[in-house]
């Protein structure tokens, strides 16, 4: 039935003089997300609207699935094409689009209609009187409110005559590609897959760094994170993963520090590598799942000392959000089912009953010097040993 979309976008209307290279990057990333859909699309863009034709037979739900993944897109419309064979043909199809669409006939409506052909013979108030006439006709239940109608039905003539009333809402933002790249620190969990969703949405290209215990967790629970990673890059493009080996240092910080410390130096060693990889691969900054007060780990003191080992900003858009609130995200975004699948990571392995909730910089400086004569030899081979991981869809 619909062989056109309309792409409206919100933000990157407003962006001046980058408007062209906000609207091209959207282009792009719907052209990606169209390459995963059956059947054969054109995407174009005239005058400030973005078009989808469809070529060829494809898959309706598919298509809509993947083009809600495009940052920056902010509502897809759906739309039934015809040929200009004069007006009353234009009023039968718009009768049998509105009959089709809504099997109850008791809302109040609005035509309106933009003629992007000049030469059309009748001007856009004319067509909006003429056609509301002829819906009340053949349904007389109908009302006509032209402040706040239930159902928008939108007429645009061009070449061919479009008409459409719905709007499927997308992630809304900007598009991948227009705000740099991020360096998301990814684990299994539920909070840093929507860290990186909330990031793209933003316009933000994502790398990630996962850090691995192996024998301590187990290639499922990799595989996890990798599949975590895909399911991010249903958003943001690619996601080159980079696969960390923690075990020796997280060993090192277990025999060599006091154990409730334990998670608050292993976090400012994970903050310390992954800033490393960032600066290597162009990353303008951190991107974690945090979220104030959620564990020992995340109260505002302990935040504060992880934060100290880094120079570049660290970003973390969980931050105000309650746990239900991620939950919901996650939901939403389709990782909720993979986040919550029950294998070990890293921290829960060596976490201590009572972790510090209040660390103490100077304290805790003073006891990552007991790991002075190895750390630096660890980190260096955990560099030199990662494996990279291309996480796409
Ligand atoms: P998540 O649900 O994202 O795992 P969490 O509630 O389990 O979060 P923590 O385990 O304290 O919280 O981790 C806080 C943040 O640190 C995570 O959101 C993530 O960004 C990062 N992180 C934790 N463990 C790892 C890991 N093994 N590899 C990469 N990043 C990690
Ligand atoms: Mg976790």
């Amino acid at each position: 039935m619909y062989k056109a979309f309309l792409i409206k976008y919100a933000e990157i209307g407003v962006k001046g003089k980058n408007r062209e290279l906000f609207e091209e990057a959207l282009v792009k990333q719907i052209k990606y997300a169209l390459k995963r859909c059956e059947g054969s699309f054109s995407v174009r863009r005239t005058r400030g609207r973005i078009y989808i034709d469809v070529l060829s037979e494809y898959d309706y739900g598919e298509t809509i699935g993947n083009l809600k993944t495009v940052c920056g897109i902010s509502a897809i419309c759906p739309m039934v094409q015809t040929q200009d064979k004069g007006f009353d043909s234009l009023c039968q199809t718009v009768t049998d689009y509105v009959d089709g669409q809504y099997p109850k006939k008791s809302f109040s409506f609005k035509v309106q209609t933009r003629r992007a052909r000049k030469n059309y013979p009748m001007d856009s108030m004319e067509v909006n009187a003429a056609v509301g006439e002829k819906l009340l006709e053949k349904f007389p239940q109908l009302c006509v409110d032209v402040h706040k109608p239930d159902v928008m039905i939108h007429i645009e003539i061009r070449e061919n005559i479009y008409i459409y009333s719905t709007e499927i809402p997308g992630p809304g933002g900007m598009p991948v590609g227009t705000n740099g790249k991020a360096m998301l620190l990814l684990s299994g969990g539920i909070d840093s897959p929507v860290a990186g969703y909330m990031v793209a949405k933003r316009g933000v290209k994502i790398d990630a760094v996962y850090f691995h215990a192996p024998p301590y967790t187990g290639e499922r629970a990799k595989q996890k994170v990798v599949d975590l990673a895909r399911l991010v890059a249903r958003y943001s493009g690619p996601v080159y993963l980079h696969v960390i080996n923690f075990t020796d240092i997280q060993l090192a910080i277990y025999d060599k520090c006091p154990r409730e410390e334990l998670t608050i130096i292993m976090r400012r060693y994970m903050m310390r590598i992954a800033q490393e990889i960032a600066q290597k691969t162009g990353c303008l900054g951190l991107v974690t799942g945090e979220s104030i007060g959620q564990v020992a780990s995340q109260t505002m003191q302990s935040l504060a000392v992880t934060n100290e080992v880094c120079t570049m900003p660290v970003f973390r858009p969980c931050i105000g959000l309650d746990k239900q609130e991620i939950v919901e995200l996650s939901e939403k975004i389709g990782t909720y089912e993979t986040s919550i699948l029950p294998f070990e990571d890293c921290c829960t392995i060596f976490v201590a009953k009572h972790p510090v909730t209040k660390p103490n910089l100077q304290v805790i400086k003073r006891h990552e010097e007991n790991l002075q004569d190895c750390i630096e030899e660890m980190v260096q081979k955990a560099l030199e040993t990662e494996e990279l991981i291309i996480a796409d869809v």
